[in-house]
Order: C-alpha cells, then structure tokens, then sequence
C-alpha cells in the first residue's frame, strides 16, 4: 500500500456524530455537521447524515457541489460568507449560507430569482471573536432589507465564537444571542427557523445545566470528527478520539549523535524539540513532512519522540530501540494535522467500516 496513508474509521466518527445529535437532542439542540477538514472524502459526511445530523455545513462552495455530485441530498449550509464571484453556485448547491453583507445578500437575492429558487440566508451577529458578524446594533435594520428580497427568506441568525480570539460561547454570550432572537419576534413576529449557537467550542455550554434559551442549532467539525472540544483541546466523554490514524514509513534508521555540529544557522521550518543531552541515540526518519501534514500537530506513539520536520522528511528519536525500515509508523492528529494531511495530493486516504467499539 502507497504510504503515508489517512485511515478513516467510518464507525467512530458515526459513533461521535449519533452521540452528539442524542445528548444536545435531549438539550433542544439540533446539530448541524461540518466536515469541512476532510473534503472530497463523502464517506464522512454521508455518516454524519445517516446518524441524524439536521443537516450539513461546509465552508467553500466547491465542496458543496461536489457532495451534491456524489448524491448527497441533505440540506447543505455554507457556513463561509459567499464569495461575490460565486452566487450562482451557491444558490444551486447551498440551501442555505451564513452571511453578513447586504450586497452579497442582493446577489444571492438576484441569483436565487434567476434560478427560481429562495435561499436561506442565517444573519451572523458579531459577539466579541472579532471574525465574521454583523454588529448587534445593525441586526434590526439589517434584517429588515433582507425581508425586501424577494430571492431569500431570513431562515435565522447565529454566531460565531472562539475561532479567532478565544472568547468562550458562555452563558452570557448565549443569552445575548437569545435576547437578539426575541428581539427580533418583536419587531417582525416569529421569522426564525434556526437560532445557530455556533461551533464545537459551544459544547461545555451546551452539554452543561443552564438554559439554553434560543439557541436551537449547532454547528460541529472537530467534536464529531475528533471527539474534542477545541477550547480546552480537552477530549470529550464517550466521543472516539481516535477516528483517524495517519502511518508513514521508515526510510532511514541509525544510532546518531543527540546534537547537530558544524556552525549552526537557520533551518528550514522552525525544529519543534530542542533536543538536550550528549551521546547517541537511535534516530529514524519517516517518509512524511509539511507537504503532507502539519508535523506538529502529529501524537507519536509511546517511545517515539518527533524532534523535527522538513517538506518531506519528519525526524524522531526512538530511544533505545532502531526501527526497522520499511516499517509503518501509526499517528494520532489533531485538527491542523488533519485538515493538512486530508488536503494533501501524497496522502492516500482509506475508508474504514468496522464496528464502533464501545467508549466510556
Ligand atoms: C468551521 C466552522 C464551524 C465548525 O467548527 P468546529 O470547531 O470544527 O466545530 C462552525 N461554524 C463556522 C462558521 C465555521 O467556520
């Protein structure tokens, strides 16, 4: 088999996406996939449908049409701002995007009548990340334009936290999103079919005792797909931290010296370990760098220590024992590693179906 290899198991992620949907269904929450770390592997998202996900999210439109190629028929969300130079594809293959530009609003507006169809359009409000939103000030007014279209219809309003700044989707942050719901009931009735809490920082929130308000949606990748919540990087219980498995293979074994000599410049990426010590060990190398993954954002196994990366070679310290060439080296990823090693033309994905195997 070609290596390095992306293993895909099929089952946990299922398993991760049917629990999800199960304890924030008990919450009042619907859950909206987004696998837009792995694109082009539908495998994934045909799960998240088949395990009771609301719908799908996915952040370039491309991948929206290629979900739609591959037959997939679930409501589709963009959950990127639509390019201008994109609006007819988006109102083909989206049913609905998450924006924040009233001009992009009027194209999608102008596109959808051409096609004859209405698209949805969830308004986003800015709560402090300082990435995509509208302010809260601006939402009435706002809304009331998007009502005029005659292309779209106001299919709700969401947020996102966390991604840029860190700020946390606490409580108070969601009952503000709350507050600008029942403020907009009051202005123009009850228009809200989504209130779209945001992503899978919100899980803590969510998964806690408070009242969740308004909120009725949320939008997960990296807690279906690795089980995690990103704000603490904390993995979550019961979820399969352990869906996807990145091996690569030895191509060079010897017992070298700890330090480098000679006159030490720059290197070519940054060295990730700054290795102390005098003496030999046993260094290997593996066939796997930053045009594969994101080396840093690789878990070896037990006894292997990763102390640096090139484009295409990735330098670990095995201790005592030599590894033997030709042998397989199995990684756990986190997101980063994941979405780079999914998007790489040199890594072969495999599709596994087994079993889930039961969590605790
Ligand atoms: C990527 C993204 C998500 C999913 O985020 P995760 O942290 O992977 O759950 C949700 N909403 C928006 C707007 C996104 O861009």
């Amino acid at each position: 088999m070609t290596a390095p290899r992306l293993w895909v198991n099929v089952s946990k992620i299922a398993h991760n996406a049917r629990s999800l949907v199960d304890r924030l269904g008990a919450r009042g929450l619907s859950v909206t996939g987004v696998a837009k770390a792995t694109p082009g592997v539908h495998a994934i998202s045909e799960a998240m449908v088949r395990a009771g996900v609301h719908g799908l999210g996915e952040s370039r439109i491309d991948s929206v049409s290629s979900l739609r190629r591959a037959g997939v028929e679930a409501k589709i969300t963009l959950v990127r701002s639509p390019m201008l130079s994109t609006l007819d594809q988006v109102v083909a293959h989206a049913d609905v995007s998450l924006n924040t530009e009233l001009e992009i609003i009027r194209g999608l507006s102008a596109a959808a009548e051409v096609a004859g169809r209405i698209h949805g359009i969830i308004v986003m409000v800015e709560l402090g990340d300082l990435r995509e939103g509208i302010m809260p000030a601006d939402l009435v007014p706002f809304v009331q334009e998007v009502l005029r279209l005659p292309g779209v219809k106001v299919h709700g309003i969401g947020t996102n936290l966390a991604c840029r700044s860190g700020v946390a989707p606490d409580a108070g942050k969601m009952a503000e999103l709350s507050g600008l719901a029942d403020r907009l009931d009051e202005v123009f009735g009850p228009i809200l079919t989504v209130v779209s809490g945001g992503n899978s920082a919100n899980l803590e929130w969510a998964l806690g005792q408070g009242q969740t308000g308004r909120i009725n949606d949320l939008r997960l990748g990296e807690s279906i797909l690795l089980g995690r919540d990103p704000l603490g990087n904390q993995p979550i219980h019961g979820l399969h931290t352990d869906g996807f498995t990145l091996t690569a293979e030895v191509i060079e074994s010897k017992i070298k010296p700890r330090q480098p000599w000679g006159t030490i410049g720059r290197s070519a990426f940054d060295t990730m370990a700054s290795v102390g010590g005098g003496g030999n060990t046993a260094q290997s190398i593996l066939a796997i760098g930053h045009q594969d993954t994101d080396p840093a954002g690789l878990r070896p196994p037990a006894g292997i220590q990763i102390l640096g990366a090139s484009s295409d070679h990735l330098v670990v310290d095995t201790g005592a024992r030599l590894l033997e060439l030709g042998s397989e080296i199995p990684f756990q990823v986190n997101y980063s590693a994941l979405l780079r090693a999914a998007i790489s033309p040199f890594v072969a994905k495999v599709i596994e179906h087994q079993d889930p195997v039961s969590v605790d």
